[in-house]
């Protein structure tokens, strides 16, 4: 890890709803996260003018899978999220607010990294981290992208993408269905 960088414990709105702990093991792989580098995804469901949320989904990724996964992705799909990610994402506002609030990881993913919505405006979001062991890994992420923008980059990506995502997901998450109403074609890995 990066020296300038201070230690940083995971903030526990990035540790597993489900078992209340932080994350333990590669989705994918099921390695031991204990002495890995990986990343953490959640996406959540807000109900404007309510405080309640809803845990879509949750996972933690070594990096390996990660790359697998970024693999199996086209190559016209990666280009275009890295370039509306290079049009859009405002990275030096969100390096600047972790680096100005150290202590305040809440205000890490207050705010859309794309649109700068703040959470409670918009209905759905997705929270990503960077992290080795468990301690962050602190540079552009962790950061929230709103489900808007989740929406808009699906339609930039190629039909074989769409369905490595949906296989990742269902093979995960189980198939789509209403009850679930998990996100389809949703970018894992933004
Ligand atoms: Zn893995």
């Amino acid at each position: 890890m990066n020296e300038e960088y201070r230690q940083q414990d995971i903030p526990t709105e990035f540790h597993s709803y489900a078992t209340g702990a932080p994350f333990s093991h590669c989705i994918e792989c099921d390695r031991s996260l204990e002495n890995m580098e990986y990343f953490i995804e959640k996406a959540i469901r807000t109900y404007p003018g309510y405080d309640a949320t809803d845990v879509i989904f949750e996972l933690a990724i070594c990096i390996q899978c990660a790359e697998a996964v970024r693999k199996s992705m086209s190559e016209d799909s990666q280009l275009k999220i890295a370039e509306y990610m290079q049009a859009n994402a405002d990275a030096s506002r969100q390096i600047y607010v972790i680096n100005e609030y150290p202590d305040s990881p809440d205000k890490w993913t207050a705010n859309c990294l794309i649109t700068g919505k703040s959470k409670n405006a918009v209905s759905e979001y997705q929270i990503y981290a960077h992290c080795h062991g468990d301690q962050l890994i602190p540079d552009i992420m962790p950061y929230m992208i709103s489900g808007s923008v989740l929406d808009e980059l699906s339609q930039l990506l190629s039909n074989k993408t769409l369905g490595e995502m949906d296989n990742f997901m269902g093979r995960h998450f189980g198939p789509p269905s209403l009850e679930k109403d998990l996100p389809r074609h949703r970018t894992i890995l933004v």
